[in-house]
C-alpha cells in the first residue's frame, strides 16, 4: 500500500462551546468526523487511513469507521497536546514501506477528490510536498497589541493554506522528527529545507472553528 492518509481529529474545539470534542460535533445527522472519513474512504487515491482521535474517544471513532464501512482505516490512535504531536502519533502507525503521506484536518470536512489529486501530482514531479492554497483577497495589516496598524502587508504573493497536504513518506518522517512544533505540516518540511508547492485550494475546505462555520458547511451539504 502506498498512499496513507492521516486524519487529524484530536483538537478540542473549545471555540465551538460544546461538551464533546469538535470531531464529534453534529454535522447534519452524523458527527463531523464522518464526512472526511467517508471522503477519504471513497477516494481512488488513498490506500489506507490512520485516524488520530481525541484522547479517550478512540472507541467511538473506531465504531464510527465501522458503521460507515471504512475498510481503509488501519489504525486509530489518541492525539497529543498540539496538532504536530497528533500528526506524529498518526505517522507512527504508517508503515516504513509507504510511499506518500497525506495529512488532512478533520475540521475541514468537505474534502474534494480533485484537491487530493492536485496535491499528489507534484510529488511525482520531484516536489518535497504540496499544499492547497487560496490567494488572499483582503488587505492584510500587521497590528500591534494596542490595536494600532504597524504596517500594511503586500498581499500579491500571499496564500491562505489548507489541508490535505501531501509529502513523500520518508522525507516527511525526517522532517517531523527534526522539528518540535509548527502550525502546519508543510512548515516542518520547509524548515528541513524541502521545496513545497502550492496548488489551487477550494473554498469548500473551510475549517470549522465556530458554530457559524459548522452551520455554513451543513448548508453547503444540503444543497
Ligand atoms: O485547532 P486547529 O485549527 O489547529 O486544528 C486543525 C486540525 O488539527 C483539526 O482537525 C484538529 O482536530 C487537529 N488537531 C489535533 N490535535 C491537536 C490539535 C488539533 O489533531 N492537539
Amino acid at each position: 500500500m502506498s498512499v496513507w492518509a492521516i486524519l487529524v481529529a484530536a483538537g478540542r474545539g473549545e471555540r465551538l462551546g460544546l461538551d464533546q470534542p469538535k470531531a464529534f460535533a453534529k454535522l447534519g445527522e452524523d458527527p463531523l468526523l464522518a464526512e472526511p472519513l467517508r471522503r477519504l474512504e471513497d477516494s481512488d487515491w488513498i490506500d489506507a487511513i490512520v485516524v488520530v482521535a481525541p484522547p479517550g474517544w478512540e472507541e467511538p471513532a473506531v465504531l464510527l469507521a465501522e458503521e460507515l464501512g471504512c475498510g481503509k482505516v488501519n489504525a486509530c490512535v489518541p492525539g497529543g497536546e498540539t496538532r504536530t504531536e497528533s500528526v506524529r502519533a498518526g505517522l507512527a502507525e504508517v508503515p516504513a514501506d509507504s510511499l506518500v503521506v497525506l495529512v488532512h484536518d478533520a475540521a475541514r470536512p468537505l474534502l474534494p477528490e480533485a484537491v487530493i489529486e492536485r496535491v499528489l501530482a507534484p510529488l511525482s514531479e520531484g516536489w518535497d510536498g504540496a499544499v492547497p492554497g487560496l490567494a488572499v483577497s483582503d488587505t492584510l495589516k500587521r497590528v500591534g497589541a494596542d490595536g494600532a496598524v504597524a504596517e500594511t502587508v503586500a498581499r500579491d504573493s500571499l496564500y491562505a493554506v489548507q489541508t490535505p497536504q501531501a509529502f513523500p513518506a520518508d522525507l516527511f518522517r525526517r522532517a517531523v522528527d527534526s522539528m518540535a512544533e509548527a502550525t502546519d505540516c508543510a512548515a516542518l518540511v520547509e524548515a528541513a529545507g524541502g521545496r513545497v508547492k502550492v496548488v489551487e485550494g477550494d473554498p469548500q475546505l473551510l475549517k470549522v472553528t465556530t458554530a457559524e462555520d459548522l452551520a455554513r458547511i451543513a448548508s453547503w451539504l444540503e444543497q
